[in-house]
C-alpha cells in the first residue's frame, strides 16, 4: 500500500524538520496551541497534486479536509491554473471603487443567474468573516434606511460559527473561539440548534427541526422590533462538529422571518459551492435568504475571496443621494480580479464536468464503505450531507483530535477531527480508489488511536 507512510518521526537532517523549526520560530500558526508544536509539528507541504499534498520529505497525504473546507477541485488544477495565468498577464488587480472589470462583472452575473436572479446584487470581500460582517451591517443599515433603526440585534444558533473578527465572533457560539474575547463582544440572541442528534425519544430529524424553528419563532414574536436578522448555517453547522439538520428547518425559519419582519442571513461559506449536494444549500429547502454569504470554495480554494448576495428590494433601499444611506464597507482588495477569475474557472468546472451528479456517486461510496467498516460500539451518529460525512466517537479519550490527526498522517491522510467528531470532506476529484484509501485509512487510524493513550490531561481544540 504505497499511500501508507512510515510512522517514524523524520530525522533531524530531513528537509521537513528544517521547515518545521523555522516555522516554529517565526510563523504564528492559527488554531494551534503553540506549546503543542513540539508534539504536533506542522506538516511542511512542498506541492499539491489533485487531492494530494506532498511534504518536503516526499510523503503524500490525501487532503481529506479540503484544506479547511476551501478546496473543491484539487490542488494545482490545470484549468484554474490556466485561467489565473491569463488573468495575471492581463490585470491582476484594480480598485473596484470608480472602476470595474470583467471578472467581477461576470462572476456577479453568473452567481445571480444561479439564484434565478432572486439574489441579483453581489458585494465583494476577501474572507468569510468579513462577508459575515458585511451581511450584518447591510441588514442593520437596510432597516435604518426605512426608519427602523431600533432593529440592531441579531439571532444566531447555538453552536453556530461565522468567523472570528469581532463582529462575526459576536454571532459565533463556539466556546473555544469566543470565550477569551467575550468581554469585547455585544450580546446576541441565541436560538436552539436544529442538530438532528438532539432528537428526543420518538423524534425524527424533521421533528427536531420543527421544535427548533418553533423556539426561534417565539423569540422573534417577542423581540422582532429589536432584531435585524437571523443568521444560520444552512443544513450543516460545520464548526460545531458537522451538526446536520433537516431542510424543513430552513423553510420554517424563512416563514418566521417573513412573518415577523426580520432578515434571514444564510452563511453558506462552508456549505455553499456544492458541498451540501446542491450548489447553494438553501436550494434543498426551496428558499432564498435576504443575504447569502459565500467564501471558502468559491475561488476553488486558491485565493481569498468572499461575497454577499442580496435582493433587489434591499439594494434599492440604499440607492439615494444621501451618502449616509449608501452602504459603507471599503476594502482595498475588494473584487480582486485574480480571485474572481479563479471563481469563474471554478464555475466553469461545475458546468463542464457535471460535478453535482458525480459527487452523488462519490458520497454514496464514502457512506457505504464507512457503514460496512465502522464498529457501532466505537462510533455513533454516522451522517452525511452531500460531500460532508461525519461520525462521533463514543469514548474518544484525552486529546483525541490531536492523536487522531497524528495517526492519520502515518496513514497518508490529512485529517483534523473536531472534538470527538471525525469528518471526511475531500475535494470533488477523488476517484473510487482514493475514496477506499480514505475510508480504509480512517478505520486504520481509529484502530491505531484506540491502542495509544496520551498521558496528558486536557483535550485540545483542533478545528
Ligand atoms: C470558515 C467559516 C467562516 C469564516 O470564514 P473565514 O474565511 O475563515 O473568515 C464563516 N462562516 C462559516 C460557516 C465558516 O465555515
Amino acid at each position: 500500500m504505497p499511500f501508507v507512510n512510515s510512522s517514524s518521526p523524520p530525522s533531524a537532517s530531513t528537509r521537513n524538520a528544517d521547515w518545521q523549526q523555522r516555522s516554529r520560530r517565526h510563523v504564528w500558526h492559527p488554531c494551534t496551541q503553540s506549546i503543542r508544536l513540539e508534539a504536533v509539528p506542522p506538516l511542511p507541504i512542498a506541492r499539491g497534486e489533485g487531492a494530494w499534498l506532498i511534504d518536503h520529505d516526499g510523503r503524500r497525504y490525501l487532503d481529506a479536509t479540503s484544506s479547511w473546507w476551501v478546496n473543491l477541485f484539487g490542488h494545482a488544477h490545470p484549468a484554474i491554473n490556466a485561467a489565473l495565468h491569463a488573468q495575471l498577464d492581463t490585470l491582476p488587480h484594480v480598485m473596484l471603487a470608480g472602476c470595474t472589470h470583467a471578472p467581477a462583472v461576470e462572476l456577479a452575473e453568473r452567481l445571480a443567474a444561479l439564484t434565478g436572479d432572486a439574489l441579483g446584487h453581489c458585494f465583494y470581500a476577501s474572507d468569510g468573516a468579513s462577508a459575515v460582517e458585511i451581511a450584518l451591517k447591510m441588514s442593520f443599515h437596510a432597516w435604518r434606511n426605512t426608519g427602523r433603526d431600533g432593529k440592531r440585534g441579531f439571532v444566531a444558533l447555538r453552536g453556530g460559527y461565522h468567523g472570528e473578527t469581532l463582529g462575526a465572533l459576536h454571532v459565533t457560539d463556539v466556546a473555544v473561539f469566543r470565550d477569551a474575547y467575550a468581554p469585547l463582544l455585544r450580546d446576541v440572541h441565541l436560538a436552539p440548534s436544529p442538530d438532528a442528534r438532539g432528537a428526543q425519544p420518538g423524534e425524527d430529524a424533521q421533528a427536531v427541526a420543527r421544535r427548533a424553528a418553533d423556539a426561534l419563532d417565539s423569540l422573534l414574536a417577542a423581540q422582532h422590533e429589536r432584531i435585524a436578522a437571523v443568521i444560520v448555517e444552512p443544513l450543516v453547522q460545520c464548526a460545531a462538529g458537522m451538526a446536520m439538520h433537516d431542510p424543513e428547518y430552513l423553510r420554517r425559519v424563512r416563514a418566521a422571518c417573513d412573518r415577523h419582519g426580520v432578515h434571514l442571513i444564510a452563511d453558506e461559506i462552508a456549505v455553499g459551492c456544492g458541498r451540501s449536494g446542491s450548489f447553494f444549500a438553501c436550494e434543498q429547502a426551496g428558499i432564498w435568504p435576504d443575504f447569502l454569504c459565500l467564501s471558502k470554495g468559491i475561488s476553488g480554494g486558491y485565493l481569498p475571496l468572499a461575497l454577499v448576495m442580496t435582493r433587489e428590494a434591499i439594494y434599492q433601499g440604499f440607492v439615494d443621494d444621501d451618502v449616509a444611506r449608501s452602504f459603507l464597507h471599503s476594502h482595498s482588495y475588494t473584487g480582486n480580479a485574480l480571485a474572481c477569475r479563479a471563481a469563474l474557472a471554478t464555475l466553469d468546472l461545475f458546468e463542464r464536468e457535471d460535478v453535482l451528479n458525480r459527487n452523488r456517486a462519490r458520497s454514496a461510496r464514502i457512506l457505504q464503505r464507512l457503514r460496512e467498516g465502522l464498529d457501532p460500539a466505537r462510533a455513533e451518529h454516522l451522517r452525511q450531507r452531500g460531500m460532508i460525512t461525519a461520525f462521533d466517537l463514543r469514548a474518544p479519550g484525552p486529546r483525541f483530535a490531536e492523536r487522531f490527526h497524528l495517526a492519520a498522517r502515518a496513514q497518508g491522510l490529512l485529517m483534523r477531527p473536531i472534538g470527538s467528531t471525525v469528518y471526511l470532506m475531500p475535494p470533488y476529484v477523488v476517484g473510487d480508489a482514493e475514496i477506499d484509501q480514505l475510508v480504509d485509512g480512517t478505520l486504520a487510524t481509529l484502530d491505531a488511536v484506540a491502542t495509544t493513550r496520551a498521558p496528558e490531561d486536557r483535550d485540545v481544540a483542533l478545528a
